[in-house]
């Protein structure tokens, strides 16, 4: 008989994208030994899991990571996946990150002293675990997708890669955040007739008063908001993302832009009846909450600049026209007229942590922490939406979330010698 040999580390990051790697910066920092373990590549999901024409809604100056700050030609303009797999590539290979590839964890489980990581490399017992391996494992798809009549394909976000690989004929997005109206618009502008599904959305400009609107989210601290100070949190980690694209020509892209461009818009996708799709009405409703939200936001940054100081730096301030109700937006489509040749839903992802076998996930699925210390002792997570602050969804927003959380890790180990 074989003996078999178990490792034994102070700490295990499961994830190589940016989170799991800013965790590893940290832990090196404070000299504790630990591996970071990847199923695939350094920023797997960014090589794997996008589709082509995708590009970073944050602007270049926006995409720093620790010890690493952009310093390219284009501040201002918005990284291709290959760049920013590069950036994530460049960030191990400059923090050292000790990253085994290639390595899938199929467990983990609470020990004594611990935990015990079972992966497809063998197993680790560790004291501490940092679950790094994202909030967007999964597309999130609603159930009633099972009764759309076969004649319609179906595409996720996963496996959409560009329009010429949609059948010919009409294409259904569902969904108006960032990723279902940036996908509206390519699969129009490839000639096909695009419905978009719309429910509750984000609407912002791309630019306000001359500046990007994400630079006015950080200047006036909004992105700062930290979690333990917001009055719905819950609210807030759900919050869609918002309808924003980064394009060289700095474009702003709602559903007024949509719309001039030959979109059709329709309600909230609630069920399949008999091979149609119903929609909700009260689109005027939909639409004026999103104006009146971006308005407000508006408001709090102009009052920002004037309490600032800084008014005069900026252009006037500015508003937006509301956003266009359809005349009539069609209640129903038959999917089974041929009208619909394919459905794209861009609705939403989730993480997957089939792997994890510690109580730690409420009821919808979710782990249970407290700005990513989990409800088990020495287990953290890091790169979930509102983490510890507005901007932890984000490249740039890893930073101090990375190093809080990693402070909390070496004072638990601290206390336990
Ligand atoms: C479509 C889209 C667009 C986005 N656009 C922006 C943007 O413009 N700007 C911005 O700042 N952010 C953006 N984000 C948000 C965020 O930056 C990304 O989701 C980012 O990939 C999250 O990084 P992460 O390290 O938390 O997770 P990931 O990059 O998903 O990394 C997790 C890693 O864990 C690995 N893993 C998972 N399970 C296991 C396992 N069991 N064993 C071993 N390894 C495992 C995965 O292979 C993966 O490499 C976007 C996200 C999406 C989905």
């Amino acid at each position: 008989m074989r003996s078999q040999v178990i490792e034994r580390l102070t700490t295990v990051v499961i994830g190589a994208g940016h989170a799991g790697l800013a965790a590893s910066h940290f832990l090196s920092d404070r000299s504790i030994d630990h591996v970071v373990l990847e199923r695939g590549e350094v920023a797997n999901s960014w090589r794997r899991e996008r589709w082509d024409s995708l590009r970073l809604l944050t602007p270049n100056w926006l995409s720093r990571l620790p010890g690493l700050r952009y310093e390219g030609q284009d501040p201002d303009g918005y990284m291709t996946v290959g760049e920013v797999t590069e950036l994530i590539e460049r960030f191990a290979a400059a923090s050292r990150a000790p990253v085994r590839s290639g390595t899938n964890v199929t467990s983990v489980r609470r020990t004594d002293d611990g935990y015990r990581v079972t992966t497809t490399g063998g197993e680790i017992r560790c004291r501490t675990v940092v679950i790094a391996s994202g909030a967007c494992n999964q597309p999130s798809v609603p159930q009633f997708a099972g009764d759309v009549p076969a004649s319609v394909e179906q595409f996720t976000p996963f496996d959409y890669r560009d329009p010429a690989k949609l059948p010919d004929g009409g294409v259904l997005v569902v969904g108006a955040s960032a990723t279902g109206v940036q996908l509206a618009a390519e699969i129009k502008r490839s000639g096909r007739p695009v419905t978009l599904s719309v429910g509750e959305h984000v609407r912002l400009p791309r630019l306000y008063r001359g500046r990007d609107v994400l630079w006015w989210m950080d200047a006036s601290g909004v992105w700062d908001q930290r979690y333990d100070e917001l009055d719905d949190l819950t609210r807030a980690r759900r919050l869609p993302s918002p309808q924003l694209v980064g394009t060289p020509e700095r474009s702003t892209l709602d559903l007024n832009a949509l719309t001039a461009l030959g979109v059709e818009l329709v309600g909230r996708w609630a069920m399949v009846r008999d091979g149609r799709a119903l929609f909700s009405g009260g689109l005027r409703n939909v639409f004026s909450l999103a104006d009146l939200k971006m308005n407000r936001l508006l408001d709090s940054f102009d009052e920002w600049a004037l309490t600032s100081g800084r008014d005069a730096e900026f252009d006037s301030p500015e508003r937006f026209a509301p956003t266009l109700v359809p005349a009539a937006a069609p209640l129903q489509l038959d999917l089974g007229s041929g009208e619909i040749a394919a459905i794209v839903w861009a609705t939403g992802f989730r993480p997957g942590y089939g792997w994890l076998d510690v109580p730690v996930l409420d009821a919808k699925g979710q782990l249970r922490h407290d700005g990513g210390v989990v409800d088990s002792p020495g287990l953290y997570v890091l790169g979930l939406p509102v983490l510890r602050r507005r901007k932890s969804t984000f490249i740039y927003g890893i930073e101090d979330d990375a190093r809080e959380v990693i402070d909390h890790l070496a004072r638990y180990l601290a206390a336990r010698g």
